[in-house]
């Protein structure tokens, strides 16, 4: 069985903000993140490792979103009023989460045997977190 790496670039626009933050973070924003998914995996017969048009489907869910931790509620009320598009997440959205949650997604979605998924977002021309998933994490 030979080991494959596949990787795969995008970039998505939302808006979020960092809840009870300390600084300009709190305020409600936007950024373009790009990001790039890593995933080690082994094929037997499959022909892909994930068909990239998967990738475009899992990376819609935040694109033109605004994206907002479970507990903001008046953020998540305030969209849902104005018909808005809201991505609501169990966490802070933060890159170290979003790019994890990404990887889960990513993971979650393999129907082939794998290794390691990893999800790089650059949230800002100076700051990206990596998130790393493997089989054994979820
Ligand atoms: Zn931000």
């Amino acid at each position: 069985m030979i080991n494959r790496v596949l990787e795969y670039r995008a970039s998505f626009d939302a808006a979020h903000r960092l809840l009870n933050h300390g600084g300009r973070c709190r305020n409600l924003h936007g950024h373009t993140y790009h990001v790039s998914i890593r995933i080690e995996a082994a094929l037997k017969d499959e022909v892909f490792v994930i068909d990239f048009f998967r990738f475009k489907e899992i990376l819609n869910a935040y694109d033109h979103v605004v994206l907002c931790w479970t507990e903001d509620h008046q953020l998540i009320r305030f969209c849902r009023e104005e018909n808005g598009d809201v991505l609501v997440l169990p966490k802070q959205t933060s890159i170290e989460n979003l790019s994890g949650h990404i990887a889960v997604a990513v993971a979650r979605s393999l129907e082939v045997e794998w290794k390691e998924v990893q999800v790089n977002l650059q949230e800002t021309e100076k700051g990206s977190c990596a998130s790393v998933v493997r089989p054994e994490d979820i």
